[in-house]
């Protein structure tokens, strides 16, 4: 290991190493976690503006040795090595699961399951059968579950596309997640077609601030809905804290609310209740 300093060819910088290092370590505890099934799911319920509850998304979990490990930061790691495929594999499948004995227990006013799924998955040869296979095993019908097409990578190529237009029509709904930022653009509305865009929580947290009121923030929100509206794709607005917000969105048209101020993700025992509670009310 030569210094940076000094006549070596070869220059490692020490911390180079360590990152290289602490970049092994994670993924070696990705690896474990994955091999002992430590990994689990969250649902946050989703809400339509009068505060009904319609559907939940999942979320995934996963506690390391020094506490949880957000998805944010495990999501791009498993998604470079190619575990994403087994990882989107056992949350498919602990949805179908999960929602299957809802199901049997509430057949009356269906939820809508709402999964997250990476774009990297959709280019795997085993994701549609795999999907397939799931329905054909449990309750849950197509029209009912949503998926949420989250993306590290532009997703434009033939491959993607194609896989979208054969989820439609088996009739699984499509969301655009974070919409508005990052590589979720105007085109994907036209080539993706989607049921629904979420609006990132960027925009929402800057929405009805009473201190600070962000004008032209909520001239971009109120054009998302707009247009959403007008080519008729649904709306769900995540990560609504505060009643304002939840307010500003009911008068501006917005379909779908999320966040901490009306449900935060919970295990599957806890979601359970709480659909047990807004059933019989
Ligand atoms: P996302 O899909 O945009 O999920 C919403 C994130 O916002 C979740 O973070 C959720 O816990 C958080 N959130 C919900 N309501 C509120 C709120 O009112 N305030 C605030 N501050 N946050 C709120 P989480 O669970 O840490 O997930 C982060 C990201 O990880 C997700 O963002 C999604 O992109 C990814 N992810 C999570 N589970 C999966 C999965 O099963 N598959 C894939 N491919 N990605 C996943
Ligand atoms: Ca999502
Ligand atoms: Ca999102
Ligand atoms: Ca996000």
């Amino acid at each position: 290991l030569a210094r940076s300093s000094g006549k070596s060819q070869l220059c490692y910088h020490p911390q180079m190493v360590m990152d290289v290092l602490r970049r092994q370590h994670f993924y070696n505890l990705l690896r474990d976690a994955m091999d002992e099934k430590q990994f689990y799911l969250a649902y946050q319920p989703i809400f339509d503006i009068n505060q009904k509850l319609v559907a939940a998304e999942t979320l995934l979990r996963l506690n390391g040795p020094n506490g949880a490990i957000s998805p944010a930061e495990f999501i791009p790691v498993v998604e470079r090595t190619g575990m994403i495929h087994d990882l989107g594999e056992y949350v498919l499948q602990q949805a179908f699961q999960d929602f299957s004995s809802l199901y049997r227990q509430n057949l009356e006013s269906p939820l809508i399951l709402s999964i997250n799924c990476s774009v990297h998955q959709l280019e795997h040869p085993k994701f549609y059968p795999y999907l397939l296979k799931l329905f054909s095993q449990h309750i849950i019908p197509p029209s009912q579950v949503k998926l949420e097409l989250t993306e590290t990578v532009m997703l434009n190529s033939a491959v993607h596309l194609e896989m979208i237009k054969k989820l439609k029509d088996l009739g699984v709904m499509i969301a655009i997640d974070d919409f508005g930022t990052g590589y979720a653009s105007f085109t994907y509305l036209l080539d993706i077609r989607p049921d629904v865009i979420k609006i990132d929580q960027s925009f929402i947290r800057k929405l009805a601030q009473v201190d600070k009121p962000d004008r032209d923030n909520e001239r971009i929100v109120a054009s998302m809905l707009t247009l959403a509206r007008q080519l008729g794709i649904s709306t769900v607005a995540e990560g609504v804290e505060t009643v304002p917000q939840l307010q500003w969105l009911q008068q501006h048209g917005c379909d779908y609310i999320q966040g901490y101020l009306l449900g935060k993700p919970m295990p599957f025992v806890e979601f359970e209740k709480v659909v047990k509670y807004s059933t019989s009310v």
